[in-house]
């Protein structure tokens, strides 16, 4: 038997980190050689302890001290553990499933070096998608979408010459507000019951606003190689449609299944193979309808945002996430309303301003200028 492709994961304890070890666990060409979590240091330590890793990565360092009392391997911490970790452990592919701005480095270093990234971390190509692409073309190492309509999108389009492809349709469930053209006065409660997909706050935050599938847009301009106007949204509640693509004779591609995380991310880890993947085969007749609409950009102003941002480039969609980020956290520690998150944003936009983005370190300061930007903006309504 060949050897088992060494998978490094970020963000171990996060929801799709503990679907991906469920997947290795059951499969023995794949094997875990490294973990990293922010402050989760249980579940890391038990995690290493069950796959017999060596060596994990804390990022936070009183989480890191409990996790050296409680374990016998090596554990790095500080911020640049996950990069580290990289580089002592030479994983094949690194599983990046850090949420949030935090996930670009660790996608840098994996990049740098030539390794593949399974990358659940959209704010990699959100905010760095034209330095990113430009740094793995040139050494080389490939991009494998775990978001799922993105791997919907690359398991349609791989089998297509480029030629043939004339748009993609990213499906979005529309979130817990569907249907409403009113969102004052919503609830922090309200806003993290999302009605198909079970997952961390903030990313289902950023889907009742719409802005996750504004941010998907941009994701699939970069992974995909698209002009925005050759990438549509359509509002599908039921999420069995993961994503289409029309190509140009005519003929409409959609991937299909039920709402189910194991599946892109076997897909990206196994690739180019296909694993057996045990969840519930899609049963049509009890599914019964599935249903499409138009998205509404004027009641779910970040879906506007987000399009605008990407057809600027450069730096803007850095200013759009690192504004997304405070202001969603800030709503949901009740500072802030619901509706105020696309006004804080749009200001953020206006006031940082835009340009190219010639370099990381370039990117890492507008990231934190507009954090200090939208914190004033926020502090200004109250
Ligand atoms: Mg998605």
């Amino acid at each position: 038997m060949s050897e088992a492709k060494k998978v490094l994961i970020l963000g171990a304890s996060g929801s799709i980190g503990t679907q991906a070890m469920e997947i290795i666990a059951g499969r023995e060409d794949l094997e875990a050689t490294g973990l990293a979590v922010g402050s989760d240091w249980q579940t890391a330590v038990a995690q290493a302890r069950g796959f017999e890793v060596e060596t994990i990565a804390v990022a936070d360092p009183e989480a890191a001290a409990e996790a050296r009392k409680n374990f016998s391997g090596n554990v790095l911490e500080g911020e640049s553990a996950a990069r580290e970790l990289i580089g002592l452990t030479g994983p094949d592919i690194v599983l990046n499933g850090v949420v949030g701005a935090a996930g670009l480095g660790p996608t840098i270093a994996a990049l740098t070096q030539g390794i593949d990234v399974a990358l659940a971390n959209k704010e990699s190509l959100v905010i760095g998608g034209e330095l990113v692409t430009e740094l793995a073309s040139a050494t080389g190492a490939r991009l494998l979408p775990v978001d799922s309509e993105h791997s919907a999108l690359f398991q349609l389009i791989e089998n297509e010459d480029d030629s043939a492809l004339d748009r993609i349709v990213l499906t979005a469930s529309g979130g817990p507000f569907r249907g409403r053209t009113d969102l004052e006065g919503i609830t922090v409660e309200q806003a993290l019951d999302h009605p198909t997909w079970a997952m961390g706050g903030r990313i289902t935050i950023d889907s009742a606003t719409l802005m996750n599938k504004g941010f998907e847009m941009i994701e699939a301009h970069h992974l995909f190689n698209l002009p925005y106007d050759r990438i549509g949204v359509v509002v599908h509640p039921q999420s069995i449609v993961h994503s289409l693509i029309d190509l140009k004779d005519g003929a409409t591609l959609a991937h299909l299944g039920y709402p189910d995380m194991r599946v892109p991310i076997a897909y990206a880890l196994t690739w180019p193979e296909r694993a057996e993947v045990p969840v519930e085969r899609l049963d049509l007749a009890k599914v019964g309808r599935l249903d499409f609409e138009e998205p509404d950009p004027e009641t779910f102003r970040c879906l506007a945002l987000a399009r605008e941002a990407g057809e600027s480039g450069g730096i803007a969609p850095c200013v759009l996430n690192a504004a997304d980020e405070v202001a969603v956290a800030s709503f949901l520690e009740g500072e802030i309303a619901f509706n105020d998150i696309p006004r804080v944003i749009e200001k953020t936009l206006d006031d940082v301003g835009s340009g190219p983005a010639r370099d990381f370190e370039e990117l890492f300061a507008v990231d934190e200028a507009s954090r200090e930007r939208t914190s004033e903006i926020i502090s200004g309504l109250n």
